[in-house]
């Protein structure tokens, strides 16, 4: 038995009181439909789909599903916009909206906090810690940028390219469409964007913001609908750039249906990034690393750190400090102050998940899994390790999308670094040691697009985001998100 107070706490039964934040005010409609030239208007075909709590089951909503004429009024909108108002605009006066955006996100930002767990399912504290604070930062910051693009690059005379198409996951709604929409908007693009199935509402509600800050109509279209709706936006011959975040699979689709058109595209895509544990690391800060890098939103990250590398000579002491630290975590109901993992996002989700865990025992991998209770509705994955992999097994290749972690050791920085790059993607890593000439070593090595030293997970408006190798292509984020929304003349 641990000797360290909190756990005996825990370890005599010991919990925490529940702490449910309010939903009172907070309202969801029973029905949405699609936000096109400014105003809401029903779905040509009149056709609807539910949206449900993962936590509950229960239906939150409707919304509208979109179909090809109704992404053809919305790209119409948004050209109609891009060649009035929006790009004959003055830059500075474009940065006054996206600013009026940021300011009245943080007033309702309560309100986005709780759309966004009830939708997706994470846990209250990240959506009100991280995902909507993040949100209004990316406009803040790039509302700054709107009449300064010629400082941005010098020597060359940006332009902005027209229509931009975008298309974002379920695992971070709101924030991916802050990512998506302020560059676009600085830049003096106008956007079509769709939310993913599963969560649609934060977008929704990001559309009343955009009508509250009075934005012309048709400068942001927010459409809902599935995979389909996506393919329209994509195909649609007067989108004049992409920006998609997803699954490697729909992102070799849409790059393979993007080939020879001339538009420009971003892909964000998978990830299977690895954190680095060397013996000299402070151990407890390591610990608290892995258990943010692969179990904050459920492990809904692209960049989650979904493989353990550990050093041969204290990978015991690692193991047993982070089987101790599962035992603390509480999964439950996402609305909690107190919960650290929230619901799997949807049931097909939950199946991957699984199905994953039964590959990695079938594989000969030793799964753990924390003893926590779980609800009986709604869909929830306790932390889960696997030790004893192999670099060959399914479940250190591919990407889980879920709180799954795999553990391997290694003796030297030669074969930690081997093992890290020995992935097809290439979206982040985390080394943690206490030597600065290791860190440097490290990342100058690691083929990702994001490497924290003796951290995880830290997200910031100013610095740069994407991958390598079959993680996407361009970059989002800081000076290089700009990038993405211009063409550049010399
Ligand atoms: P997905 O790629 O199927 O969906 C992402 C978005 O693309 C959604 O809005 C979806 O409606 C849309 N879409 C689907 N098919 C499309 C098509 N043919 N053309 C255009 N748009 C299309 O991802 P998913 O089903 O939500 O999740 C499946 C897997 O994707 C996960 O298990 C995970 O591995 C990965 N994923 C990665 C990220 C990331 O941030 N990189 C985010 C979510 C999911
Ligand atoms: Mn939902």
């Amino acid at each position: 038995m641990s000797t360290d107070p909190s756990k005996l706490a825990f370890n005599a039964g010991w919990q925490y009181a529940p702490a449910p934040e309010s939903t009172d005010h907070v309202t969801i409609d029973e029905q949405y439909d699609l936000f096109i030239g400014g105003e809401f208007s029903p779905p040509g075909e009149g056709r609807y789909f539910e949206t449900i709590n993962p936590a509950t089951e229960e239906r939150l909503s409707s919304v509208a599903l979109a179909g090809e004429a109704d992404v053809d009024r919305a790209v119409k909108a948004a050209r109609k916009a891009y060649a009035g108002p929006w790009s004959k605009m003055k830059a500075a006066e474009r940065g006054k909206y996206i600013f009026r955006i940021a300011r009245i996100l943080q007033e309702r930002a309560r309100e986005f906090s709780v759309v966004e767990s009830l939708d997706g399912g994470k846990p209250i504290r990240e959506s009100r810690d991280i995902d909507i604070p993040l949100a209004a930062a990316h406009f803040f910051y790039y509302a700054g940028w709107a009449d300064k693009l010629e400082y941005a690059f010098p020597g060359r005379r940006p332009h902005s390219l027209g229509v931009a198409g975008q298309v974002i996951p379920w695992n971070f709604p709101l924030l991916m469409a802050a990512w998506k929409i302020a560059p676009a908007l600085a830049c003096g693009n106008t956007v079509v964007l769709k939310p993913a199935e599963t969560t649609p509402l934060t977008a929704l509600k990001l559309a009343e913001v955009i009508q509250e800050a009075d934005l012309p109509p048709g400068v942001v279209n927010i459409i809902t609908g599935a995979g389909d709706t996506g393919a329209a936006i994509v195909n649609h011959p007067d989108v004049d750039k992409i920006a998609f975040t997803g699954s490697t699979e729909v992102g070799r689709i849409i790059q393979r249906s993007l080939a020879g058109t001339g538009k420009k595209y971003t892909l964000e895509l998978g990830g299977k990034a690895a954190n680095i544990i060397f013996a000299d690391a402070a151990i407890d800060q390591a610990v608290e690393g892995i258990v943010n890098g692969i179990f904050f939103n459920q492990g809904h990250v692209c960049c989650a750190g979904s493989r353990l590398l550990v050093q041969e000579s204290v990978a015991d002491e690692v193991i047993t400090k982070l089987k101790d630290r599962m035992e603390t975590l509480i999964v439950g109901d996402p609305l909690d102050k107190n919960t650290d993992i929230g619901a799997i996002n949807s049931a097909e989700q939950l199946d991957t998940i699984r199905s994953y865990l039964s590959i990695g025992r079938e594989e000969g991998a030793e799964m753990y899994q924390s003893s926590c209770e779980v609800p009986d509705t709604g869909y929830w994955c306790r932390p889960t390790i696997f030790t004893g992999v192999s670099q060959s097994n399914r479940i250190v290749q591919e990407e889980i999308f879920g709180p799954v972690l795999a553990i391997q050791t290694f003796r030297t920085l030669e074969e930690g670094l081997t093992k890290a790059n020995n992935t097809p993607y290439g979206l982040s890593g985390g080394v943690w040691t206490d030597k600065g000439a290791k860190i440097f070593k490290m990342t100058q090595n690691i083929r990702a697009g994001v490497i924290w030293a003796n951290t995880f997970n830290k997200f910031d408006p100013t610095s740069p985001f994407g991958g390598y190798k079959e993680s996407g292509v361009g970059r989002e984020g800081g000076l290089h998100g700009l990038d993405a929304y211009l063409r550049l003349e010399s």
